[in-house]
Order: C-alpha cells, then sequence, then structure tokens
C-alpha cells in the first residue's frame, strides 16, 4: 500500500530526469519521487507547479542564511566580474586570504594552518592524510598509520571517508573488503545534556592502550553524530578522547562538517568540551550552500611536522583549490554570520524547536525519542521511514523535511521566524501521527 502510493506520486518526477539522472541514495531503475524547483529564496523552495515549501533542511546543513541572500549573491557576482577561478598552485588571491583570517579568528586558537579542498568528504581524506603523513614524520615508522572511531559516525563518500563511517549503517555493506578496516568501539551513550557515565569511554581507553603503535588518529564528529544517527552524545566524551590522544601520542581529529557554524548553537561543537583537535575538518555551511568548497585546519606544530617528514609537503592539491568564487561566497556568509548575535538567534531557535517537538513526545505508540541541540531538531521514530510516503504528505503540507532511516529531522536555515519553525514542527508532528510514513 505504501510502496503503491509512493510509485503514483513519482509520476510528477521529469521524466527525463527519472531516466537519466542519479539521485542520491536511491535506484536508477525505480527511483523515489523527485520534486521539480523552478526557485528558492529565503527559505522558501518554490516547486515548478507552483507549491512553495518551507524549507526545514537548509539543504543538507548547508544553506544557513537561506537562498538568494541578496549580499552573497552581489559578493558572488562581484567576484565572477574579477576572476571565477585561478590554480591555487604559485598563485594566490585576496579571497583566499580574507577568509582565512576570518576562519583563524573562529576555531580553535591552536588551528594555524589552512587547506582549502573541495567538499566535506574531500576534507575528510585530505585530514587522514595529514595526520598519516604526521605520524610517519613523527614516529619514523609507516606502521603508526591506522585510524579509530566511534559506532554511528558518519564522514562521506569516498573512500577512506566510507571507511570511519559507521560499519554497519554504513558504506561496508557495500563495499566490503575493499574498504581498509579501521577500529570501531561503540558510541557513548551519555546524552548531550544528561549524567556523565564513565564507563563510556573504557572502550576507547582500552583499544587504544592496545593498539597505540598502530592508530595515527581518533576522528570523531563533536557532540553531534548525524546522518550516521542523529545522535547528540555528552562532550566529557571529548575530553576524556583528548587525554587519551595525548597520553598516547595519537592525533584528534574533529569533523566540523555537519556541525561547523552555529548549527549546534555554538560557533563549532568543539567548543561544548572546551578541547581542541589537532585536525578539524569544516565545510557546508561554510559556503552557506552556494557553492562546493571545505577546508581542513591543523596546528602549526602538525603542519610542521608534515613539512619536516619524508615528502617534505602535503600530498595533496585539487585543480579548483581554493577557488576564489567559492571563497568570495565563503567570506559573505562569515561576514553576514559575525554581524549577528549567532548565539542568541540559535538558543532562541532550540527554545521553539523544544516547544514545537513537545507535543511529538507524547506519541509514545510510535516515537522512541525526541532531541533538540542549537537548530537541530529530531524525532526517533520506532519503525524505519518510508521515505517517498513522508515526503508527498511534507510537500501537500508546504514542508520540506527529509528523513533517514528511522530519523525525521529538521535543522532549518537561521533566518527561520517563529512562525515557520512552529509551522514545520506541526506539520512534523502530524505527519508522524497520521502514521502515513510507515
Ligand atoms: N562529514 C560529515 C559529518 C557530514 O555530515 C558530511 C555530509 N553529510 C560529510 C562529512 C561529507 O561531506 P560532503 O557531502 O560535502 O562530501
Amino acid at each position: 500500500m505504501a510502496h503503491q502510493e509512493a510509485n503514483s506520486f513519482s509520476s510528477l518526477s521529469d521524466p527525463w530526469d527519472r531516466e537519466h539522472l542519479w539521485h542520491p541514495y536511491t535506484s536508477a531503475i525505480d527511483p523515489l519521487p523527485t520534486y521539480k524547483v523552478s526557485g528558492a529564496s529565503g527559505n522558501r523552495i518554490k516547486l515548478s507547479d507552483g507549491t512553495e515549501l518551507i524549507d526545514g533542511m537548509s539543504s543538507w546543513w548547508a544553506a544557513i542564511h537561506g537562498y538568494n541572500h541578496p549580499e552573497i549573491n552581489a559578493a558572488a557576482k562581484a567576484q565572477i566580474d574579477r576572476m571565477s577561478h585561478v590554480m591555487f598552485g604559485g598563485l594566490t588571491h585576496e579571497p583566499a586570504i580574507e577568509l582565512g583570517k576570518i576562519l583563524l579568528e573562529m576555531v580553535p586558537p591552536s588551528m594555524h594552518n589552512i587547506f582549502y579542498a573541495d567538499s566535506g568528504s574531500v576534507a575528510v581524506e585530505v585530514a587522514m592524510k595529514m595526520a598519516i603523513q604526521a605520524a610517519i614524520s613523527r614516529y619514523g615508522s609507516h606502521r603508526k598509520t591506522n585510524f579509530a572511531t566511534i559506532r554511528s559516525g558518519y564522514h562521506g563518500d569516498t573512500w577512506n571517508a566510507m571507511s570511519v563511517c559507521d560499519p554497519v549503517t554504513g558504506m561496508h555493506g557495500a563495499f566490503g573488503a575493499a574498504l581498509p578496516v579501521r577500529y570501531f568501539v561503540p558510541q557513548p551513550r551519555s546524552r548531550f545534556s544528561g549524567e556523565w557515565n564513565p564507563e563510556d569511554i573504557a572502550p576507547l581507553a582500552r583499544l587504544l592502550e592496545q593498539k597505540s603503535d598502530e592508530i595515527a588518529a581518533v576522528i570523531l564528529e563533536p557532540v553531534v553524530q548525524g546522518a550516521g544517527g542523529m545522535w547528540f552524545y555528552h562532550p566529557e566524551y571529548l575530553r576524556e578522547a583528548r587525554k587519551l590522544c595525548d597520553r598516547y601520542g595519537i592525533y584528534l581529529i574533529f569533523d566540523e562538517i555537519a556541525t561547523g557554524f552555529w548549527r549546534t548553537g555554538r560557533c563549532f561543537a568543539w567548543e561544548y568540551a572546551g578541547v581542541e583537535p589537532d585536525i578539524m575538518c569544516i565545510g557546508k555551511g561554510l559556503t552557506a550552500g552556494y557553492l562546493t568548497m571545505s577546508a581542513v585546519l591543523t596546528t602549526g606544530e602538525v603542519a610542521r611536522t608534515i613539512s619536516e617528514g619524508e615528502a617534505g609537503v602535503l600530498m595533496h592539491g585539487p585543480t579548483f583549490m581554493a577557488n576564489p568564487l567559492a571563497c568570495s561566497i565563503a567570506l559573505a556568509s562569515l561576514t553576514l554570520l559575525n554581524a549577528q548575535p549567532m548565539a542568541d538567534i540559535l538558543s532562541n531557535m532550540e527554545k521553539r524547536l523544544n516547544e514545537g517537538l513537545a507535543p511529538a513526545r507524547e506519541l509514545t505508540d510510535m516515537v522512541e525519542d525526541v532531541r533538540v541541540l542549537g537548530s537541530i531538531g529530531v524525532v526517533e521514530v520506532k519503525q524505519p521511514v518510508d521515505v517517498g510516503r513522508f515526503q508527498k504528505e511534507c510537500v501537500r503540507h508546504g514542508v520540506w523535511i527529509r528523513p533517514f532511516g528511522r530519523n525525521i529531522y529538521i535543522m532549518p536555515p537561521y533566518i527561520t521566524n517563529d512562525e515557520d519553525i512552529a509551522t514545520l514542527t506541526n506539520k512534523m508532528t502530524e505527519i508522524i501521527r497520521s502514521g502515513k510514513w510507515i
């Protein structure tokens, strides 16, 4: 029944698109429906049939200021007229320099060197390469080149990024033995705002004690695990992980690609723990949903260790590195962020999301858990969501929400007003209550 409904709705998909264009995580021969967008402005997405949707997704955490922002548009247009791109090998430019200066004021104080990369996944690849090159240089051995992480993580779709995604819900099923084998420990179960259970860190402590001679780095999404399960864990875990990494000479990588730029209520999620990583990945909100770009930041010490190593250089250098257009857009986006009282905006969003999702807590036969942090609101349901069916209901109700697994969640653009947050949370709860997603 659910399947039939989803299929009948897929007649809305553009037939050419359906036949030829691959969309993420859906079949090429029996794809989920797609809705054709004719424009997007502010926090509204307009479909080609005239339907207007309130955006609950920020286009996967990226469009933090909403769409078609006049100041970011102006920055992009001005930069196009100067130059869209020049190679970064042997050349440099103001947008890269100015962006770097702003970034260093926003990230952990020990960050000193910036590597601009193409996407979140590539940032993770670069961070892992940095850790390996630094470990080889520091210890003079090629043995300490593996990684450890926690279960239910998500770090991207490229090879090494996949290898540290959750081994069950991630890519290991499809790619099996082709992936490098990493060390996994259970995810911390102490809730973000609950009590810290010291037992949570024991598996990582045991692993690092036993395998420290093999492990170059521990990689973690600080506080919020995103696409691996939308789980918010206790910041004490990060403090303990930092101590362990220091004890065993292991680098600590924070993947702040999803959590960065105020999404969790702080500029970056490391701030909740107050401990700094050795290497940090950022992306998504960096370019406000306009263009793909990410960055990897590291300490002066790691940069020096790599530079004093065998290769003498970091072995990565993409064609579109530090693309001036993307840098100008990022600069405009960060300037906008820094001109606003973001802590207040986010604490208001958190309050509204908590209020709006409170009724979902009462749907105890369907709902496992409701959690909110910053501008992220999650309803974890008891059964897997039929995404096609759920989205059909969303579009009918005028909202845009894209669930995965058992997680129905929103993280709206920061420009979303209280009324629209109420509409998003009300519609989300109404659709869950209707059961038209099972
Ligand atoms: N790390 C995290 C924490 C992410 O959430 C994502 C994207 N969902 C990535 C890495 C990969 O980023 P991208 O999709 O830009 O490659």
